[in-house]
């Protein structure tokens, strides 16, 4: 009856190997989560040093702050030219997208030139 025994020895090992990897894979989503939330909070940091650094004050981070500055013109750049190429511009109340011959937004209905 040894080898029986061993046999339900096994399965049972490997019963409680598949529960162990079940918990670590929940447990590991669990870290994940934790993470995202930290991460969430670094974002938060950060836009509140940029908030900072574009209301004029000095920050630690001005380096940064400025290269930040420098993407968002070049954003800019590039949504003039979308805009330039589908013939719309933005509303200058409400920023929606508007095209060019149009007199008035259709989102907010300010008069357009
Ligand atoms: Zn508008």
């Amino acid at each position: 009856m040894a080898f029986f025994d061993d046999v339900k020895r096994f399965g049972k090992n490997l019963t409680d190997k598949g529960k162990d990897v079940i918990e670590i894979t929940k447990l590991n989503s669990q870290i994940n989560a934790e993470k995202d939330k930290i991460k969430d909070f670094y974002v938060k940091i950060g836009e509140e040093v940029y908030k900072a650094y574009s209301a004029g004050e000095e920050t630690a981070y001005n380096e940064y702050c400025a290269e930040i500055k420098n993407i968002e013109d070049t954003i800019n750049e590039l949504t003039a030219k979308v805009l330039e190429l589908k013939n719309a511009t933005k509303c200058p109340n409400c920023g929606a997208e508007v095209a060019k011959d149009t007199s008035f937004c259709s989102t907010c209905g300010t008069k357009l030139n």
